[in-house]
């Protein structure tokens, strides 16, 4: 097991730091350079709002934040980067939304998409308009039953247009179903048709061999014109068996019928 990288203490003055967030009463010693990279609203900040203001410290006042939050959304855009997780996942897609941080904003998205897909996910994915983390959990909660979605107190807080949405995917899906079910009966009924050939084929076979101890041509040359087949005839029963086995080696899917049936 590896240790995680020690963390920064960002209430600890540093003498290159050149940005002050107060957060609750507490001073946090961060860097500009840090705060540009990952937020387009900061960079704004630095660049047009201050331009000149390049050597002493920027004082930033974060009015309705916490100071856990906004510690963690600092460790996890400093070098020694904190990662993603179920605990700051919700607050950090926040600062990303606030302060502009696309690249935050991705990280959050990936997080979550390796997760198992939930409702939970769907809330956010919509608020945050996460586009690959909604299609993953769209997907999942369209396998869910009507009664499941209507019961989960999470699904009263999903937009309109995405309950529309999954019930749409849901009616897709069960549209898809029923055609692969419909494809799945035509092949049976097809396969069923065959099956009812062969065994009438069978059937014929079994009347024509009954008649062929009645057929005269059947027999030895010496016993054609005789009335009745004579049983004690070694040449009349060489010459049957052969006549028998030529019609069974003929009606092969006879045998295939036999076998599956008997199963
Ligand atoms: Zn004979």
């Amino acid at each position: 097991m590896t240790l995680p990288p020690p963390q920064r203490d960002f209430t600890k003055h540093d003498e290159l730091s050149d940005v002050n967030i107060v957060v609750e009463g507490t001073i946090l010693y961060v860097h500009r350079q840090y705060l540009a990279e990952w937020s387009g609203v900061w960079r704004k900040l630095f660049i047009t709002d201050c331009p000149d203001d390049l050597t002493s410290s920027i004082e930033i006042v974060l009015e309705d934040k916490n100071l856990d939050d906004v510690i963690e959304l600092l460790q996890c855009i400093y070098s020694t980067q904190k990662p993603i997780s179920e605990t700051n996942v919700t607050f950090l897609l926040e600062f990303a939304d606030e302060f502009d941080m696309p690249s935050m904003r991705s990280r959050c998205e990936t997080f979550l998409c390796a997760q198992d897909a939930c409702i939970d996910s769907l809330i956010l994915a919509e608020k945050h308009d996460l586009k690959q983390l909604y299609k993953q959990c769209v997907d999942f909660a369209k396998t869910r039953t009507m009664e499941d979605l209507e019961r989960d107190p999470l699904c009263k807080c999903l937009s309109e247009r995405t309950l529309i949405k999954i019930y749409k995917e849901k009616v897709n899906m069960m549209r898809d179903y029923a055609q692969d079910l419909k494809n799945a009966e035509t092949k049976l009924e097809r396969r069923n048709g065959q099956l009812t050939d062969e065994k009438d084929g069978m059937i014929e076979m079994f009347k024509n061999i009954s008649k062929i101890w009645d057929m005269p041509n059947k027999r030895c040359y010496k016993h054609m014109t005789e009335v009745t087949f004579d049983f004690t005839c070694r040449d009349c029963n060489e010459k049957i068996q052969r006549e028998v086995r030529r019609m069974c080696h003929d009606a092969q899917h006879v045998r295939r019928f036999f076998k599956m049936n008997n199963k």
